[in-house]
């Protein structure tokens, strides 16, 4: 009996094997798209990632696959859930019944519809018109909702569709923690509104030839601990990390000449992604044990690495002095306390991607708050752009002059990606707790980063996090980790402290 049932778990792990070698394939035809690919070639790879996305769907939802694992959750291999067997029975099985709950006919309808709603979006931002996207979101929402109620949920419609990005997480404890942060984090940002001090930003501005960016850049990702050997750096238009093999990991950047952070530290929260990849089991490579736990915990990686790290003082102690050598015509004349102030710069603005670490999380709040009542239905979408700019006004104290950098400057909701923002403000928030037990383990992290010695931390997360793939879902890891349940206290307290001496708060 229990040679036939590790025979079947044998057969399983066998299957997503293969299944994993069709996936990391169609993973490198898109970071070719996206990276080196001959403009003409578009239309033959599109045919061929549909395809291979076809083939990986079937596999997903083999109906023999689904007897298999029936087969081993109710044997004995399935009883230790956080053990290798059961992690791996649990987490297909979760995946299986995910893909197998919606109809075909709703899934193809949302496919056709999320790429009308990215081409109407396009155009509507671009001609700032709302009324051209409304119809289109509408149909978005109705369909996400359908696709809720067909995944299924306990407490509310939300926490189907936030299950997808953030397995096993709650939309209530979300709430609960998001406006927590939100109560602390208005203030703060308000008081440092009406701080007379600021920093020089124009010394970000002056010219910071590519060629230099990179190499620093690559310095500073390798020193951090994203290993080269495993990995490359290219350039893209929309910056991402993919993981194309176990030992395979592709960051990308874009290098803008007249503006230094945003290479330099989207090159550190890249690298900060593939070293979470990098550090994932390689035995287990297309096994739960050797998969990501959730988009937050993965946020919450690359987060730290550009922010907690990579904008601390310490950081910049250690290398500014290379910075001044790459980059000598910009930095001659700039102390490194000028130069801190500016990557740290904090103020209220309209634009998600170009907010500060601080209100970036005040964005997402609104995000979260009008997408729930979307779904919810207390929201028409043609309501949508009075309520946006509402809550800009009480959150951050400023109005968007027009819709195009207000409600549509974002491509998510005409993507069908409902649910996907909050996990961008619990990495700001994992990463803050996660970092403060790391700084309690290890004793005294900053001084190290001031010696440029940042492997410990490195180990550290490789150990607590990466090595232990989907064994525990991502509110139990953090528990164990830190032993208590996620909180928006050291995320809160982290901002006070830095920002509070930068602009002279008490
Ligand atoms: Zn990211």
């Amino acid at each position: 009996m229990a040679d036939a049932q590790n025979a079947v778990l044998e057969q399983v792990r066998q299957y997503a094997r293969e299944t994993a070698m069709l996936e990391s394939t169609q993973q490198l035809l898109e970071w070719d798209e996206r990276t080196y690919m001959p403009p003409e070639a578009g239309e033959y790879r599109a045919e061929q990632v549909a395809y291979l996305a076809g083939l990986i769907h079937q596999r997903h939802t083999d109906p023999r696959l689904g007897e298999w694992l029936t087969q081993l959750a109710e044997s004995p291999l399935a009883a230790e859930p956080h053990s290798e067997a059961g992690c791996t029975i649990r987490q297909m099985r979760r995946e299986y019944d995910k893909k197998t709950k919606l109809p075909e006919s709703l899934v193809k309808e949302l496919t056709r519809l999320t790429v009308r709603g990215q081409q109407t979006w396009v155009v509507a931002r671009k001609n700032n018109d709302f009324a051209a996207f409304a119809p289109v979101l509408g149909q978005i929402v109705a369909l996400k909702r359908q696709e809720a109620e067909a995944l299924g949920y306990e407490d509310c419609i939300y926490d189907a569709l936030l299950d997808t990005y953030e397995p096993d997480e709650k939309t209530a404890n979300v709430r609960r923690v998001l406006a927590a942060l939100r109560d602390d984090l208005t203030p703060l940002v308000q008081a440092i509104a009406e701080s007379d001090r600021a920093p020089k930003l124009d010394i970000l501005k002056r010219i910071y030839p590519a060629a230099a960016q990179e190499a620093f850049g690559k310095e500073a990702a390798a020193r951090i601990g994203f290993e080269f050997p495993a990995g490359r750096l290219d350039v893209t238009h929309h910056p991402f990390c993919t993981n194309v093999g176990p030992r395979d990991t592709r960051i990308t950047t874009r290098y803008d000449e007249r503006f230094f952070p945003s290479a330099f530290f989207g090159i550190l929260h890249e690298a900060g992604h593939g070293i979470y990849d990098q550090g994932l089991p390689a035995e287990h490579y297309g096994l739960p044990p050797g998969k990501y736990v959730s988009l937050g915990i993965h946020e919450s990686q690359s987060r730290m690495w550009e922010n907690l790290v990579g904008r601390s003082r310490e950081f910049w102690e250690f290398f500014f002095p290379a910075a001044k050598k790459a980059f000598s015509h910009a930095l001659d004349d700039v102390s490194l306390n000028e130069f801190y102030f500016a990557i740290n710069d904090v103020r209220p603005s309209l634009i998600r991607v170009e907010a500060d670490e601080a209100t970036y999380n005040l964005h997402i709040i609104i995000r979260f708050e009008l997408e729930q009542e979307l779904i919810e239905d207390r929201l028409r979408v043609n309501d949508l752009p009075a309520a946006w700019n509402e809550k800009y006004r009480q959150y951050l104290g400023i109005e968007p002059p027009t819709d195009a950098d207000g409600v549509l400057q974002d491509v998510h909701w005409s993507a069908g990606l409902i649910g996907y923002f909050p996990t961008y403000s619990l990495g700001n928030l994992y990463a803050a707790q996660l970092f403060r037990q790391a700084d309690e383990d290890l004793g005294n992290l900053p001084q190290r980063f001031a010696l440029g010695q940042f492997l410990p931390l490195r180990e550290w997360l490789r150990e607590k996090i990466h090595a232990q793939g989907q064994r525990y879902t991502a509110a139990q890891l953090v528990e164990n980790i830190t032993g208590r349940p996620l909180d928006h206290k050291p995320l809160i307290d982290y901002l006070r402290k830095k920002l509070g001496p930068l602009y002279g708060l008490d």
